[in-house]
């Protein structure tokens, strides 16, 4: 059952190049499956989330990342009454503007881009299905609804949101998007916490003893061992992740279900005027949830392993930005055509962008490739 308050089709702000209604899908299923179709969302397959892709073939990608918030996203959207088909749609959108090598090469691209106007992955991901997939013949981009590119833009500083028009609009307003786009947003937290404990137990980078420290994982894996003290340790991890997973989903839903009664919020519209986001964990499971955050930056993201990946990402973002700012003719022959196009506008923030889109949109390996190929003089490959 659909609740009043959820996205529906009847109440879209629609599409930026009006279309035809589909015949057989609803629109936000529309959105899904060009998503799904589209060259950005199979690149997330050789997108680094921690791990870059090369270091081990079982290690969560961008890619089984998405699947997974999409996955924890839509069993709450069915339960708290919301539009399950746009949830997905954001949930599996929302990391496509992700540079090479994560975070760290986001922050390689950001200071690279810092006197054109800096980079924001956020924003990426609008500019890859606003701009950046040209495959059909109508449009620009991916023409997704409005609702689906609000939920991709998770963040956005303020200078940037007055660029954009209508989905930008709510950072200035100060304004929430929909409950679809504040559930997707929690989801991933849920998803990247529980994943990147089991990849960085699994990596052998922090321990099961280290982690005993976060109450959050201590409490279930003590419950765990209780109920099954013979469990072997693979078992054991497995078990208190999925059980980590389902308090937080079960804390998730009963807090969102009594912000959407104590608002007394009737319609989107009632949603997008509250002081604030309504998709949201207890106060306790909150502070538990930031307790993990921090412990996994702390132990895992700052590994001094995962830090050595990191500053050989940076070197790689780095040297190929400043080769391609230095001389457009390295750009392959379709970024060239691009690349002229932004010189008409004598910009130099216009060039400095085509270069950012083409580097963010590599993968891993791409990358590491083409900075090979740019920089290695024994390699032949042009
Ligand atoms: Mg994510």
């Amino acid at each position: 059952m659909t609740a009043s308050y959820a996205a529906t089709v009847e109440t879209s702000r629609g599409r930026q190049y009006p279309e035809p209604a589909p015949a057989y899908r609803t629109e936000y299923q529309r959105d899904r499956d060009r998503i799904i179709h589209s060259t950005g969302f199979r690149r997330l397959e050789y997108k680094t989330q921690v791990f870059v892709n090369h270091e081990g073939d079982l290690y969560r990608t961008r890619l089984t990342h998405s699947i997974e918030v999409a996955q924890i996203a839509r069993s709450i959207a069915r339960t708290l009454g919301l539009n399950e088909d746009l949830t997905e749609a954001i949930a599996l959108a929302h990391d496509l503007g992700h540079t090479p090598f994560g975070h760290a090469g986001q922050d390689a691209l950001n200071a690279c881009m810092k006197p054109f106007g800096g980079f924001e992955h956020n924003l990426q991901s609008l500019r890859v299905v606003d701009h950046l997939e040209t495959k059909y013949a109508e449009f620009q981009g991916l023409n997704l609804t409005f609702e689906t590119r609000e939920g991709v833009l998770k963040h956005c500083a303020l200078k940037n949101a007055k660029a954009l028009g209508d989905v930008g609009r709510r950072f200035i307003d100060k304004t929430q998007p929909s409950l679809e786009a504040q559930l997707t947003n929690i989801a991933d937290q849920v998803a990247y916490n529980n994943h990147d404990i089991d990849d960085g137990i699994r990596s052998g980078l922090i321990s099961i003893e280290q982690l005993r420290e976060v109450g959050l994982f201590a409490d279930y894996y003590d419950q765990v061992k209780w109920k099954y003290p013979e469990l072997d340790e693979n078992k054991s991890v497995h078990e208190t992740i999925r059980q980590m997973i389902g308090g937080q989903v079960t804390d998730l839903i009963q807090t969102s279900e009594q912000n959407f009664a104590d608002s007394g919020v009737v319609t989107i519209d009632d949603v997008r005027a509250h002081s604030d986001t309504l998709v949201r964990f207890s106060e306790d499971m909150f502070a538990q949830s930031r307790l993990m955050k921090k412990f996994l930056r702390e132990n895992l993201y700052f590994h001094h392993q995962v830090y050595r990946m990191t500053r050989k990402a940076h070197q790689i973002i780095e040297a190929l930005f400043e080769a391609f700012i230095q001389d457009s003719k390295l750009l392959p022959p379709e970024h060239q055509l691009y690349a002229a196009d932004a010189r008409k506008s004598q910009e130099e923030a216009d060039y400095a962008r085509v270069v950012a889109d083409y580097v963010a949109g590599m993968t891993d390996r791409f990358a590491i490739k083409e900075y090979d190929r740019l920089f290695n003089m024994s390699n032949q490959l042009l």
